[in-house]
């Protein structure tokens, strides 16, 4: 039995491999576009393709199999019409649209999305959610490998450093860290906050019992100046990402949207995560789906914003709080389930954890000492008191809390590390 399991696993595992190097070659292609809109519309046009020297992702699973995120990106092999990659993500245009300055200006965002350097002619097809959270596509384009406009040159250049290695990019996730706002001189310091945050990483559940699924690069890459940009105290400062806080209009919200340097930077090493680490004492943060996260270096809440953050980016899980400002409105309409894994409005609940409930808990579940510890659909989370449902009555996706993440929180942040390490 155990031979006849081996030599199928074995098969599975050489045919995953022919599929990878039957399309495509081992460094990234890398398609910037320009995402533009408003509250209700949006259209995408091509900006430029790069080539880029490592990839990092996988080479078994290659398409998709989350529907986490706003948006989509299918590649097809043009000859035979066969789909060889997808991914699912989102980006800072997505949350812009529910802001209330999308309901008075259109505006537009520099995107990336990156996928393995294809042998032959591809299409790529990209797709937005209509209201009903159903995928539409639109926009594609026709891409052949042999275009010489297809950009070898390095524009950020730097040397890049293992903070923790176990092995082969394809069968881990890989998470590069960004030095924003960090000197010449201080590049001693990112050096060992690299050290730190690793650390805190792997300080939770269910990253710590994950570790030699992990590998973590860092470029060492200097700002000019020393900080970030906090508009309304008139602060800016000239670093490498022009990260800055107050974005929407939110003073915590630390995002940055100069995409490409982000993308050129991030280049230097094989990466699933792109991870920037501001150099601030202000408390603040921020991260997106598949797209970037970010954390201050020094903070008393810095643990916490670092792994949140990451919950976020990697996991797509959704904020579990109710209680604090933020810049969105009606971020999660009642009538549709949620995206993301850990909120559920109870219209399709089968969808979400409704297997981890046991049937002696009622749904709703009562916010009381009974219910403590108990996974069930507790009232509150995504940005609102009523309607959104979360799985426990804490998790560090609600609270300021350290090595805390429910129950559901923690499996879909196992199935993620498992679809990067397969
Ligand atoms: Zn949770």
């Amino acid at each position: 039995m155990k031979t006849i399991l081996l030599s199928l696993f074995t098969f599975q595992m050489i045919f995953a491999q022919v599929v990878f190097n039957e399309y495509f070659e081992n460094k990234t292609l890398r398609f910037d576009y320009f995402h533009t809109g408003d509250k209700n519309s949006d259209s995408y046009s091509f900006d430029e393709l790069i080539e880029e020297p490592f990839w990092g992702g996988s080479k078994v699973n290659l398409i998709d199999k989350f529907n986490y995120g706003k948006y989509k990106f299918e590649v097809y092999d043009l000859s035979s019409n066969k789909l060889i990659y997808s991914r699912t993500y989102s980006t800072l245009f997505s949350e812009w649209q529910t802001t209330e300055e999308a309901s008075i200006t259109q505006r537009t965002f520099s995107e990336t999305v990156v996928f393995p350097f294809p042998k032959n002619k591809v299409r790529i097809e990209f797709y937005g959610r209509t209201k009903e959270n159903k995928f539409e596509k639109k926009f594609d384009y026709t891409i052949d490998p042999a275009n010489y406009f297809i950009k070898p040159e390095r524009e950020f250049k730097f040397d890049s450093f293992k903070v923790l290695g176990n092995g082969d990019p394809a069968v881990k996730v890989d998470i590069v860290l960004i030095p924003e706002g960090y000197t010449e001189s201080e590049m001693t310091l990112f050096k060992g906050d690299c050290e730190k945050f690793a650390g805190y990483l792997f300080n939770s559940s269910p990253f710590k019992e994950n570790k030699d699924k992990f590998n973590i690069w860092a470029v060492e890459a200097p700002s000019i100046e020393s900080g970030t940009d906090i508009p309304a105290e008139d602060i800016w400062k000239n670093t490498l990402v022009d990260s800055r806080f107050y974005t929407f209009d939110l003073e915590r919200y630390l995002m940055t949207a100069d995409n490409k340097t982000l993308r050129s930077v991030a280049s230097n090493a094989p990466y699933d995560q792109i991870y920037i680490l501001v150099n601030s004492s202000k408390y603040g943060g921020g991260s997106i789906y598949n797209h970037y996260s970010v954390c201050v270096n020094n903070n008393p809440y810095e643990e916490y914003v670092f792994v949140h953050e990451f919950g976020h980016g990697f996991g797509s899980l959704a904020d579990e709080y109710y209680t604090s400002d933020v810049a969105y409105e009606n971020f999660y309409p009642l009538h549709l389930e949620p995206l993301d894994p850990n909120i559920t409005t109870l219209v399709d609940f089968d969808s979400k954890w409704k297997d981890m409930i046991d049937q002696s808990t009622p749904v709703p579940t009562p916010q009381t000492d009974e219910y403590k510890n108990v996974v069930g659909a507790f009232e509150g989370g995504g940005y609102v008191a009523k309607g959104v449902y979360r799985p426990m009555q804490d998790c560090t996706m609600k609270s300021l809390t350290k090595d805390n993440f429910c129950k559901v929180c923690r499996r879909a942040l196992q199935q993620m590390i498992d679809f990067y390490s397969e």
